[in-house]
């Protein structure tokens, strides 16, 4: 089981987008997929259609030991990809978990209860934030997944990233590693996407996918349908481009696996 942290503090950069289509793209190749939303605005819940009122248990309770991971998972609409939802009582966990024994471990714990074949791949889709909830998210993950948009503070805030990751690293979980930065909301009209692109690749290197996301309306529209834009309308530009993300996403996945081996 592979455990991957899609995390930016930045706000609307495209994680919760990145996190419900990449799972939809991992599970349509066989993977058996577990979103875990952790963030309180609950966008990754809603996107995949799951309805407030359907959302019995959550990533709340398997932070503060209410529920197992297994039983707060729930189908969605997509074969093999599931979802353990977030509720509102996860924006009163930041606080609530500085009380608790070993709180930035709560999700790894509760993962590492989960039988090992259950699922092969969990993403995790972190708050914009870097508290509690995220140095949850990095201390359980093996793999972090950094969407940048291509706007002009894109680099900025992301050596804040780095040293957060940094952080964790020392204190919770030396092996975590950057999966790969995937640039978002790419508009080929605007010059300024492609400078930015040329500046985050000029410093982060190899750690840059090759695959864009460009800005795609359908990309924007499939959340209020409950939908992934890969079932909504998987032939938009925005849907291929996820379904080429993945693709790399998965030729770095065995590397990361000797690495942390
Ligand atoms: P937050 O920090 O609030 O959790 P986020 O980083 O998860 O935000 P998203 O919710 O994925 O970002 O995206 C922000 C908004 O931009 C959403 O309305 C989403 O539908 C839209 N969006 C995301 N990616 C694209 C894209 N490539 N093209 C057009 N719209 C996009
Ligand atoms: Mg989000």
């Amino acid at each position: 089981m592979i455990r991957i942290a899609v995390a930016n503090q930045k706000g609307g950069v495209g994680k919760t987008t990145t996190a419900i289509n990449i799972g939809t793209a991992l599970a349509a190749s066989g993977s058996s997929v577990l979103i875990v939303d952790l963030d309180p605005q609950g966008n990754a819940s809603t996107g995949l259609g799951i309805d407030r009122s359907a959302r019995d248990r959550s990533s709340y309770d398997i932070l503060v030991g209410t529920a197992s991971a297994e039983e707060a998972s729930i189908p969605t609409r997509v074969p093999k990809l599931e979802l353990i939802p977030s509720t509102v009582d996860l924006s009163g966990a930041e606080i609530e978990l500085v009380d608790i024994d070993r709180r930035a471990y709560r999700l790894d714990m509760s993962l590492s209860d989960v039988r090992h074949s259950r699922w092969d791949v969990v993403l995790i889709d972190c708050p914009p934030s870097l508290g509690l909830l995220t140095i949850n998210a990095m201390t359980a993950a093996s793999a972090l997944l950094v969407p940048l948009q291509c706007e002009f503070f894109a680099l900025e805030g992301l050596s804040q990233l780095l040293q957060t990751i940094e952080r964790v690293r020392e204190r919770f979980n030396a092996g975590l590693q950057i999966l790969g930065v995937a640039l978002t909301m790419y508009d080929r009209r605007n010059r300024l996407s492609e400078q930015v692109a040329q500046d985050v690749r000029a410093c982060l290197g190899k750690l840059v996918f090759e695959t864009v996301i460009p800005r795609n309306v359908r990309l924007s529209e499939a959340p209020s349908h409950g939908l992934p834009a890969l079932i909504y309308d998987h032939r938009c530009s925005g849907s291929e481009a996820y379904i080429a993300l993945a693709r790399e996403l998965i030729a770095r996945l065995p590397q990361m696996e000797k690495v942390a081996a």
